[in-house]
């Protein structure tokens, strides 16, 4: 899970509105829990004959005796009815070493004695009042009716008072709001009482309303805000990752990381501190209710926690591995949608559509499996906790109705029937929470895996940059390359070998060699697209990898083979790379570069939207587009790698025109494929396997070169 948590660092910024949040979860908790507290009073109010005052005070006279008591009616005891009291209090059970009184279980009692020695009878109303405002420390008489010898006897009691501040301070609390509660004397008057439980039932509930939406609107925008920063952050690491990154992973990827596996996280930290949040609050405040009802009891029931906790960490370990794999499977997904899409052009000439629908059949295939596994594993947490707290559960359900029905010395004697209802009823409102929280344990591994792919991503070893790096001045020089070779990431053997070589400045050099013979790689290396795994490249006697990255790059113009067109306007396409570009030198410019020519014949000139990738442009287009972007530039060294193919005769015309135009006063590495290009170099370098065996003019390499002119033969004619 680190990695899920380190995703939360993204959120101290936001700590405020989580800290209210979190505030607003333990009042919702607390809220909740207090509602559950207001059934048993609601019941006593509604369905107890002893009512809510009655059983307060038999509460506190309990705890200050040390016994269990119990209303007992005398309706059915016809002869003790008539000649005495019509309820009493029966002593249900009494705590074992008890020095607080010598009352045993099954006495009634049914007075207390004055200092002279008079009875005066109570009922158990007037009982359970006097008893606990006995005062404390002190021997008090009361007279008590055994029922077995059906004889009275004196009882002395010392109540003891409550041993922590705490109960004292809740006794007294719960006294005194008491007493602003009018004592129903008939059923007619406890209607009252019972709406104004309703109403507070209600308050208690908009309040929840109310605090539930602030704190997910609160740490849901948190959320969102983090997710964001993340997501910049995300996309300035990817901007500085060598080039070798997206050849070797693939540009999808990284995208599908940025998609799925953000929206994964950030569900994950929407379980964790949204909705989810208040429930091990609310259930921490349902079992505080519960273990004030009885606390053996519920502790019986929560030996289930730590036999389910092992079982959810098993889980979620599947769960994270199911995760990590379907996450995987959708970046495939992705690369092969990316892939027949942008190329669909050849899928359909070659009649590929079957073999492309397989292809991604079989990805697809393989997300489903992971998401079968991963559903199975979510299915099974809900029935899974169930069974386990069931049983837990029934076990102590059985418990407590053994104490309804005969009760133990060990539980306090006997169970208050009305309580033993409402304590079941916690348990059931302990048991959602806990449910909910077991279900979103996987879920969070779902999200770890999520945030591992997204760290990985954010913790790869960027371009090397020098820190604080001067800058590099206009070349004016020369360019030279000292034993430069280079090996991709995951080659075997160097895609350029030890390659020397000096261009002074305005020369123009091309490149000439078979395919796969290093061109691209060794000129990749000048703005440092590649950086050399062994010699340095100077320029004007300056060692490249010690200056600022982008001095190098502003004064290299850059025209690929498969020019770069992005979605915008031409003139935006012209310009890209400038900040406040002018518009009469982007007009210049693509004057230069032949864009005008076929920019004026279009509805909206400039101002014409390519589509992606200039889909609607033509690859002679769109390389003059490149140029003039190039032009606008006004770069001291040009790098121009020539379009093999997609140039129409006429634009291959003026592509060169313009290029010999532009060249001039400019150090210029061509990779040529043609031979006018050759032609027109002040220098030719042939390139073979990564090395450079010869460096002449044209004229020069025909009469030296035997590789040359196979090349010339072949490839230049
Ligand atoms: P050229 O431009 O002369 O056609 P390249 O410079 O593109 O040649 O390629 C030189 C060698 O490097 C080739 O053998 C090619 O297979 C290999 N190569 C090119 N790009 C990569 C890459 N991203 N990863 C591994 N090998 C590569």
């Amino acid at each position: 899970m680190k990695d899920f948590f380190r995703s939360l660092q993204y959120l101290k910024r936001y700590r405020v509105r989580i800290g209210i949040g979190m505030v607003c979860v333990v009042l919702i908790a607390g809220i909740w829990g207090g509602g559950l507290g207001l059934l048993l009073p609601g019941a006593k109010i509604l369905v107890d004959p002893e009512g809510l005052h009655g059983w307060v005070y038999r509460e506190f006279a309990q705890d200050r005796l040390n016994t269990t008591l119990v209303r007992k009616s005398m309706r059915d005891d016809r002869n003790f009815y008539e000649q005495h009291l019509n309820s009493v209090l029966e002593v249900s059970g009494v705590k074992k070493h008890d020095k607080a009184c010598d009352l045993k279980t099954g006495e009634w009692v049914v007075g207390r004695v004055g200092p002279g020695g008079q009875v005066e009878p109570l009922d158990d109303r007037q009982m359970v009042r006097y008893l606990s405002q006995l005062p404390l420390e002190q021997a008090s008489t009361l007279s008590v009716f055994d029922p077995d010898s059906g004889k009275f006897h004196q009882v002395t009691v010392q109540p003891v008072e409550k041993p922590t501040a705490l109960a004292r301070a809740e006794q007294k609390v719960v006294i005194g709001a008491l007493t602003w509660v009018h004592e129903p004397q008939n059923d007619a008057q406890r209607l009252p009482m019972f709406v104004w439980l309703l109403v507070l039932v209600a308050v208690l509930t908009l309040i929840r309303g109310f605090l539930t939406f602030l704190q997910e609107y609160l740490v849901g925008t948190a959320i969102a805000r983090g997710i964001m920063d993340l997501r910049c952050e995300n996309y300035n690491k990817v901007l500085h990752l060598p080039t070798t990154f997206f050849s070797e992973k693939g540009a999808t990827d990284a995208m599908s990381r940025f998609l799925q596996d953000i929206g994964e996280l950030s569900r994950g930290q929407n379980i964790l501190l949204g909705k989810t949040l208040v429930e091990p609050f609310k259930a921490a405040a349902v079992l505080v209710v519960a273990l004030k009802l009885n606390w053996q009891l519920t502790l019986l029931t929560v030996i289930a926690g730590p036999p389910a906790f092992i079982m959810l960490r098993k889980l979620g370990k599947s769960m994270h591995r199911a995760s990590k794999r379907a996450l995987q499977s959708v970046s495939l997904l992705l690369g092969v949608l990316e892939e027949t899409l942008t190329g669909i052009r050849v899928v359909k000439a070659y009649t590929m559509e079957g073999a492309e629908r397989k292809r991604f059949f079989n990805v697809n295939r393989q997300l489903l499996k992971q998401q079968y596994k991963m559903e199975r594993l979510d299915a099974v947490v809900g029935p899974a906790i169930e069974a386990l707290g069931l049983v837990f559960g029934l076990v102590a359900t059985g418990l407590a109705g053994y104490l309804v029905f005969v009760g133990s010395p060990w539980f306090g004697g006997k169970m208050d029937p009305l309580k033993f209802l409402v304590w079941l009823g916690t348990l059931f409102a302990l048991f959602d929470p806990v449910r909910k929280l077991g279900k979103i344990g996987p879920k969070f591994q779902q999200s770890d895996a999520a945030a591992k792919r997204i760290f990985e991503l954010l913790d790869t070893t960027p371009e090397k940059q020098v820190k604080n790096a001067p800058t590099l001045g206009r070349h004016c020089q020369s360019i030279v390359l000292e034993n430069v070779s280079f090996r991709y990431p995951s080659a075997s053997d160097d895609a350029v070998k030890n390659v020397t070589l000096t261009i002074k400045a305005g020369q123009s050099i091309a490149f000439v060699g078979a395919n796969g013979s290093g061109k691209t790689t060794l000129a990749s290396m000048l703005p440092r697209l590649l950086d050399p795994t062994a010699g340095r490249i100077l320029i004007d006697g300056h060692d490249i990898s010690q200056y600022s990255i982008r001095s190098l790059r502003r004064q290299i113009g850059l025209v690929t083979q498969d020019t770069v067109i992005f979605h915008a306007t031409i003139g935006e396409n012209i310009a890209y790379g400038l900040r406040r570009p002018k518009q009469e030198a982007v007009l210049q410019a693509a004057r230069k570069a032949f864009v005008d020519e076929f920019t004026r014949t279009l509805p909206d000139g400039y101002n014409t939207m390519v589509g992606e990738h200039g889909a609607t442009l033509s690859g002679g287009q769109k390389q003059r587009i490149a140029i003039a972007r190039a032009v606008l530039r006004d770069p001291a060294i040009l790098i121009f790698d020539e379009a093999l193919s997609q140039v129409d005769g006429e634009s291959e015309q003026r592509i060169h025109q313009t290029l010999a135009e532009f060249s001039k006063g400019r150090t210029t590495l061509m990779i040529a494929h043609r031979l006018q290009t050759v032609l027109e170099a002040d220098l030719v370098a042939v390139m073979e396997q990564g090395r450079i065996t010869a460096t002449g003019r044209h004229e020069q390499l025909i009469e030296s070169c035997s590789a040359y002119r196979a090349l010339f033969q072949n490839q230049l004619q």
